[in-house]
């Protein structure tokens, strides 16, 4: 019991329990609450995959995450007692400016909305959501969050916008549908389940239809107003 409560890792759920796995060299891998690495459980194989969330220079000891990063320093101390150590990465020995840097992540917001009316009135400027998008991705790969769930939104947000920029100069419309496929599966490649699947592909819709509109390939759109959408993504 006591090799599985300090080196198994969360693995799935699964008709609504939560499976954890003992692994021999990923259970191996020491804790930084700026990880550069970000794992995936493949089902069919039963395997842990291990990616770098950023590049690794030669030399660079892997880390991976023992509990949830976006809590503060205090918080995760107490997560990590159970292990035995105290964690001294560079989030845990500046706690104040990564604490308020971490609470401003933790509280970004699903744009995916706010794009949508964007897109679908073409009197918006084009960077409108994108100076706030972009400000919060610099600031999550400040904290060394790459690869995390919340980097991921951030990064899809930034993809969504550039698709319907691209679009209205795409040499052929069937781009976009494209792209957002690509958009949509990798969203499945992280484990989430059925019901978010469903709710990314309704935006991937709703995306592209306001994309249409704005590139002038569908009717509507014109007349919203300015204050519909919101300007930031935090
Ligand atoms: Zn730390």
């Amino acid at each position: 019991m006591g090799v599985m409560r300090t080196n198994a890792y969360e693995v799935c759920h699964l008709d609504g329990r939560l499976y954890t796995g003992v692994f021999k060299d990923l259970s191996r891998m020491n804790h930084s609450c700026s990880p550069n690495t970000t794992s995936y459980f493949d089902r069919a194989s039963l395997s842990k995959l291990l990616f770098a969330a950023r590049d690794i220079p030669a030399g660079t000891e892997i880390t991976s995450q023992y509990c949830g990063l976006l809590q503060p320093r205090a918080a995760r101390v107490q997560m990590l007692k159970p292990y035995g150590f105290r964690c001294t990465c560079t989030a845990c020995t500046k706690p104040l400016e990564s604490d308020t840097n971490r609470l401003r992540i933790s509280r970004m917001k699903d744009a995916v909305p706010a794009i949508v009316k964007w897109a679908g009135n073409p009197a918006l400027p084009d960077d409108l959501l994108l100076r706030p998008a972009l400000a919060m991705l610099e600031l999550i790969e400040a904290e060394g969050l790459e690869g995390s769930p919340v980097h991921i939104r951030a990064l899809y947000h930034v993809v969504l916008m550039m698709q319907v920029l691209a679009v209205a100069n795409a040499p052929d419309a069937r781009m976009l549908v494209y792209a957002l496929k690509w958009a949509t599966l990798s969203w499945c490649r992280m484990e989430v389940d059925r019901e978010q699947q469903a709710k990314f592909k309704k935006e991937r819709e709703n995306v592209m239809a306001a994309a249409m509109v704005r590139a002038g390939l569908a009717p509507g759109g014109k007349g919203k107003g300015l204050g519909d959408v919101q300007g930031n993504t935090e």
